[in-house]
């Protein structure tokens, strides 16, 4: 197959990619490769489905920048294409005297970046908006909101077919060769002949990279993330979205209570080392992935540093009691019987050599590719704005 593009991978950001490449090249041939036998299967099918407001982000860094362009991006999308979405907000809560610092340092970061309408909320005022809720003080967000992204990955999806792209599902890219005036990818049907390629490959991103460029500096660890449900009883005790002060040492946010936009609301996700990279149960294991991981210097340092963390997120993982109490720390009324077990996400961190778990987003750029190799949350919400500047990178 000739093509002019080949996406590889149909996640949200490499649809969104395809997305902006067929606005911009309306005479090009743009291609998706996707592996599975449908679109968003992976990171983007089973994430918190939150629109982030870029409250967290470091201002100036490529998350702060698109996340919050992609925010508005995201709902002008939806109204036009008729997605449902609510901005009901969220409550950032300290429970602990020792978070309050942290906690006003998110305030100045959020306002720095230009949210609007962010409250800082004192005790009395955080029972007002949330009866149930254990903090000492809070902050409210008011522009965080919720979606369904694979609604919004089919309505991408629908319109590159209609702007003349392809999807080809079932697709696995095997290798991939750069010659003097073209990229071969190789699949395990045939092969594409393209002039430029985006790697949007997610869990693989490191894989597909290195099929091209031989080796990278980073690897992409996987971090499962199993969530819990709330029982119909017990959903009348969350009104928000509803989220601890995040540990800056960690990329990840902490267990906490998202609503859903097709209704009830779900606990968790916490942040457990998976042993492959698609394993979303926890006996799911693949030799060659694990040691690959274990064998990357920066995560062997990862571990060395965060070894009590880790530790306790995987006690947490097999221990319902253990995930209750972590959730009872923002709504003491949880119990155990609360709570049912849902399908779990696993999310895409890439690690450096050094052991940094990388906070920002990355691309790598060369002549004839460009390699997404660190997209974490919020990439969802900044899908539409990261696709807008990859294909504003492409240049044929
Ligand atoms: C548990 C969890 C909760 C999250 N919550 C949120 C949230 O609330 N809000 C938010 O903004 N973000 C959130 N995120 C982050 C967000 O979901 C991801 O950053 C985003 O979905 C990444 O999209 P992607 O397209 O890069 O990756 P993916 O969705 O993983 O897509 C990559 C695609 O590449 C395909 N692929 C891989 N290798 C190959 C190959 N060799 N050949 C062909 N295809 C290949 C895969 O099959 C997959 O479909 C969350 C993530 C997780 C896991």
């Amino acid at each position: 197959m000739n093509a002019d593009i080949a996406i590889v991978g149909g996640g949200i950001v490499g649809l969104a990619t395809a997305y902006h490449l067929t606005l911009k090249y309306t005479d090009k041939k743009i291609v998706v490769l996707e592996k599975e036998s449908e679109i968003a299967h992976h990171q983007t099918g089973n994430n918190s489905g939150v629109i982030h407001s870029g409250l967290y982000y470091k201002p100036g860094s490529l998350k702060a920048k698109n996340c919050i362009d992609g925010y508005h991006m995201l709902l002008e999308f939806c109204d036009e294409n008729n997605i449902s979405y609510d901005l009901c907000g969220k409550v950032v809560v300290a429970t602990e005297k020792s978070e309050l610092g942290r906690l006003r340092d998110l305030y100045d970061r959020g306002r720095e970046n230009g949210l609007e309408g962010l409250e800082m909320l004192g005790q009395a005022r955080l029972r007002e908006i949330e009866p149930h809720l254990a903090g000492i003080q809070g902050i409210r967000v008011p522009q965080t909101g919720i979606v369904n992204y694979v609604d919004i990955c089919n309505k991408l999806a629908e319109k590159i077919e209609q702007n003349g792209g392809e999807i080809h599902l079932n697709t696995v890219v095997k290798s991939i060769e750069e010659k003097d005036d073209e990229v071969q990818i190789v699949t395990n049907k045939s092969f594409v002949e393209c002039q430029m390629m985006v790697n949007c490959a997610g869990l693989y991103s490191d894989s597909v990279a290195k099929m091209h460029l031989g080796d990278i500096d980073t690897r992409i660890i996987p971090f499962r993330g199993e969530y819990y449900e709330l029982t119909a009883e017990a959903e009348h005790l969350v009104k928000h979205l509803i989220y601890p002060v995040p540990d800056p040492a960690f990329p990840f946010l902490g267990v906490h209570y998202t609503r859903m936009i097709g209704g009830g609301i779900e606990a968790g996700p916490n942040a457990v080392f998976a042993f492959r990279k698609e394993g979303y149960k926890r006996t799911d294991f693949d030799f060659k992935e694990f040691f690959g991981s274990l064998m990357w210097p920066g995560f062997q340092k990862v571990m060395l540093k965060y070894w009590k963390t880790g530790l306790g997120e995987m006690y947490r993982s097999f221990s319902k009691k253990s995930f209750t109490k972590a959730l009872q720390r923002l709504i003491p009324e949880i119990k155990e019987e609360d709570l049912v077990a849902a399908p779990a996400g696993v999310r895409a961190q890439a690690c450096d050599r050094t052991g940094g778990l990388l906070d920002d987003f990355k691309l790598v750029t060369e002549k004839r590719a460009i390699h997404v190799i660190n997209a974490p949350s919020p990439a969802a919400t900044s899908s539409l704005s990261i696709g807008k500047t990859i294909a504003g990178m492409v240049d044929l």
